[in-house]
């Protein structure tokens, strides 16, 4: 389950990955409040239902000028390494139910684990496998924010979806919140909220008679995740309250690919960043992002699909188009001039070194040519103008077979693996 090859490559890659993640949020404040007023207008609402009722819910929140005074944000900024240029390009940043914090960190165990028991075997030394605390980190930014919140009898909410397959994820990470932190957790489905739940007057989010200080979603980024009006209730009904969003819906809207494209534009991030150095170090992680109203390049993904990704605005893997099919989608919008093109972006292709690897799934092991996906994680958390948590967090290792497009464990494409420091 670890490559034993490459890996000196990844992880050169890691440490420079850690402080762009750390600049990325020094400015993720200033962007959840200036750019998601910026999208309000944008055509892909017109043709993206999904986003576009997420959007509804934004504009709700503007025209009641609702205040968020504490920001909660725990991030995943994931990354290819780009095997022509060795540079680390950023696939995507995650705002919203950022993935795998509890089952990352017990993968980096059993790596090290494994190698002491058999490291002289096989030559490897557990000592070259990094620290991973991100569970902790989370849990910790999990538990300052609830102290921000400053009632000692209120839980935190995880809002789940109702056939949750990441449950022990999810879990791990509640152990170590009340072991660590004494903050207690509850889980709850969209359903359920709209079923069980209340705001009071005073702004207070009651959810089966118990006071939400942080909701914590682990879902409603999939239009999956609403099949009735009883789940859109629900999320604008917490969206009312005071209690802390992790994300609110304006830093949700932020990590949706739209933005992330966006942000590629020029003169874009200096909107939100003084300093020309950081602005270079994260421009330089910025991998080929266009709009579809870019004809050049939608006519050069024609020709040459093979070098692009098509991505709608979708998250939870599985939604992006490779290939052909890039080829036969831009040729029919652009026939029918369908105003669905604004509900995709067009993305450079990354191709990563692959390496030989074993991957490990119900107990059975493959041998094959894999390729690696690092996600660094962060966590944001700001009451008013104080930054209480800035930091980056952990890591996150995904593996799969290098003739596979897509990635995502959840999703059934990809293996959770682990770092070795070579
Ligand atoms: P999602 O929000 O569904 O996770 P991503 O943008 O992370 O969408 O894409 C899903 C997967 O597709 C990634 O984990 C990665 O394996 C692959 N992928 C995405 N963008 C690219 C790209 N530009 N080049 C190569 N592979 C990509
Ligand atoms: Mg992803």
């Amino acid at each position: 389950m670890w490559p034993r090859r490459g890996m000196g490559l990844v992880l050169a890659g890691f440490l420079r990955a850690c402080w762009r993640s750390w600049s990325m949020m020094l400015w993720f404040g200033a962007l959840s409040m200036g750019l998601s007023s910026g999208i309000k207008a944008s055509r892909t609402k017109k043709v993206d239902a999904f986003t576009g009722r997420l959007l509804d819910i934004h504009s709700k929140m503007l025209e009641m000028n609702k205040r968020e005074d504490i920001r909660l944000g725990l991030h995943r900024s994931d990354y290819m390494l780009d095997a022509e240029t060795n540079l680390l390009f950023q696939i995507e940043l995650n705002t919203i139910s950022s993935s795998f914090a509890g089952l990352s960190c017990l993968v980096s165990e059993l790596h090290r684990n494994l190698i002491n028991h058999y490291g002289k075997d096989l030559e490897l030394d557990s000592r070259r496998v990094p620290g991973n605390t991100v569970v902790s980190r989370y849990a910790e930014a999990l538990a300052k924010a609830w102290n921000e919140y400053n009632n000692s009898s209120a839980v935190v909410m995880l809002v789940v979806q109702t056939e949750e397959r990441n449950m022990y994820d999810q879990h791990w990470l509640c152990v170590v919140l009340r072991e660590m932190h004494g903050v207690a957790s509850i889980r709850k489905s969209l359903a359920e909220i709209d079923a069980e739940g209340q705001v009071l007057p005073d702004g207070t989010l009651i959810v089966g008679g118990q006071t939400v200080a942080v909701v914590y979603f682990r879902a409603g980024y999939s239009p999956n995740d609403y099949p009735s009006e009883s789940e859109w209730r629900a999320r604008l009904l917490m969206e009312q309250s005071n209690a802390i969003k992790c994300p609110s819906i304006s830093y949700h809207l932020v990590g949706t690919k739209k933005i992330q494209q966006e942000l590629a534009k020029p003169n874009v991030l200096e909107r939100f960043l003084e300093n020309e150095n950081d602005i270079a170090k994260l421009r330089k992680c910025f991998a080929g992002l266009w709009s579809l109203d870019n004809i050049d390049v939608v006519k050069s993904a024609i020709e040459r699909p093979e070098l692009y990704v098509l991505k709608p605005q979708r998250e939870g893997g599985g939604n992006n188009i490779y290939g052909d099919r890039v080829r036969e989608i831009l040729i029919r919008l652009q026939q029918e001039g369908s105003e669905e093109l604004a509900t995709y972006i067009l993305m450079q292709r990354i191709f990563p070194t692959a390496s030989c690897a074993y991957l490990v799934r119900e107990g059975i092991c493959h041998q094959d040519h894999a390729i690696s996906e690092l996600g660094i994680y962060g966590a944001y958390l700001r009451n008013k103008d104080k930054v209480i948590m800035n930091d980056q967090c952990g890591y996150l290792m995904r593996t799969k077979v290098s003739s596979s497009n897509e990635g995502g464990v959840a999703a059934g494409f990809a293996v959770l693996d682990g770092i070795y420091l070579t």
